[in-house]
């Protein structure tokens, strides 16, 4: 990796915090700003580059969270903002379903060269991840005349009403916004650290599923089966070795159309260009967005050209889909993965923050609140429980996992929360991040674990 930062990559915490200046936005938020739009941290960003994050009072925090693994190349990378003021100064947009423009064309000939198989592709652009979802539920249910979807506990895909549906937790995505589209069901999930089980493999928990869905749904009713190779916002979950390949297999077998939602697991992220394929699995359709475009919003559904081209034509699309600026990004940011290996630096962050975890883990004991230190490439994640209870009963401890992350902050250091019970801190980097600043930000993590456990 060879990467010249434009800010020094270093991070500062004043002793106000957060300053006045952010008090002053949040102020203003408050009577401006929805309530229902939370955000994690309370300081107002000025400038942002690299691992690092500058705030309007003059902090400097290290980014663990890239924005919710969207600026693996870093939020300014110099090729997409390159990309971008070339492509706003000729146009922003003419809409490609009106007059079309090579970008688009460009960025799916890259997603179908990048997505598993070797199989003929064909790609259509969106502007968000659930917008993807939503559009790959609609090929699969008009490819294959079904109508039933198969989602899984823990699932995140969205917030729109679909998408919803097919989201597993309630509060906050789900409380009070009913009622949700039908034919949408559920399956047990493969959860190696929760299950009653834990000698069950990976294709156990798959028949465990597939039991599932021929008894309640019927397998010849199923257009599709949707899930995250790793689940993002339900706890970067990594199903047991063989879960996701039988599953793939089932829905061949029943031909019902396999979607790999690889929203936030795809790109580079998990030290391959998608997350399935560390076992080898070939899904049908892929949805991508998140990592795709340096930070411009844009979203695809990649997958068999038999089943994209079985949709009438303007059957699919949307006045923004495949935004020329959004296209002009995504070729720079795929360029950044490609010339600076970012799938390898995701594996050396593995290998980097896994070692200091592990070591952590192992010196804390059984007795330790580190239930378990987990996820591919700079996907990664802890889960904690109350103390002691890491073998036995493996109580979500989501008390101390709020503490470590506002303790980190405190220090400078950017982290996010997630799962189901709230116990999970992830970490998600930018894949541009120096060593040195991922070696002060676990120095700070490790503090943090310290001072609850
Ligand atoms: C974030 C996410 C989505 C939704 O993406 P948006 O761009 O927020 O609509 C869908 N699926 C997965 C796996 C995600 O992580």
């Amino acid at each position: 990796m060879d990467i010249q930062y434009r800010l020094e990559q270093k991070r500062k915490v004043l002793a106000d915090f957060p300053g006045p200046r952010s008090l002053e936005l949040a102020a203003r938020r408050a009577q401006a700003v929805a309530a229902g739009v939370a955000s994690s941290v309370p300081v107002y960003v000025a400038d942002a580059d690299g691992g690092i994050i500058h705030d309007v009072d003059g902090n400097s925090f290290i980014d663990l969270g890239s924005g919710i693994a969207v600026t693996t190349v870093g939020a300014s990378d110099a090729a997409v903002v390159g990309a971008v003021k070339e492509q706003v100064e000729h146009f922003t947009h003419t809409c490609f379903m009106v007059s079309p423009y090579e970008g688009y064309v460009a960025v799916a000939e890259k997603l179908n060269q990048l997505t598993p198989g070797e199989h003929a592709k064909r790609t259509v652009l969106f502007n968000s991840g659930a917008e993807a979802v939503e559009n790959a539920i609609k090929i699969a249910r008009i490819a294959t005349g079904r109508t039933a979807v198969v989602a899984f506990d823990h699932a995140y895909h969205g917030r729109t009403n679909l998408t919803m549906g097919l989201t597993a937790k309630a509060m906050p995505y789900k409380h009070g916004f009913g009622p949700f589209a039908g034919e949408v069901y559920r399956a047990p999930m493969s959860y190696p650290f929760r299950e009653e089980n834990p000698q069950i493999t990976g294709k156990e928990a798959a028949e465990r599923a597939i039991l599932m869905m021929s008894k309640q749904i019927g397998a010849d009713q199923i257009a599709a089966i949707i899930i995250e190779p790793i689940q993002g916002e339900g706890g970067f979950i990594v199903p047991a070795d063989g879960f996701l390949p039988r599953l793939a297999e089932f829905a061949k077998e029943n031909g019902i159309v396999f979607i790999a939602d690889e929203v936030q697991s795809g790109f580079a992220r998990t030290g391959e260009w998608f997350a399935v394929q560390h076992e080898g699995v070939v899904p049908d359709l892929v949805t991508t967005a998140k990592g795709i475009a340096g930070g411009m919003p844009l979203s695809a559904v990649t997958g068999r050209a038999e089943l994209l081209d079985a949709v009438h034509g303007g059957g699919l699309g949307g006045t923004y889909g495949g935004n020329p600026v959004a296209c002009a990004a995504a070729l720079a940011a795929i360029d950044t993965m490609e010339t600076q290996d970012l799938r390898g630096r995701a594996r050396e962050i593995e290998a980097t923050v896994k070692e200091r975890l592990g070591k952590l883990q192992a010196e804390l004991g059984e007795a330790s609140i580190i239930g378990e230190v987990r996820g591919r490439g700079a996907m990664l994640a802890l889960e904690f429980v109350e103390r002691g209870s890491a073998s036995t009963a493996k109580v979500p401890d989501a008390a101390a996992t709020k503490k470590i992350a506002e303790y980190c902050l405190k220090e400078g250091v950017i982290i996010l929360t997630c799962g189901t019970y709230g116990n999970v801190v992830r970490l998600l980097p930018p894949l541009v991040i120096s060593d040195e600043l991922l070696a002060d930000a676990l120095d700070v993590l490790e503090a943090a674990i310290r001072s609850v456990a």
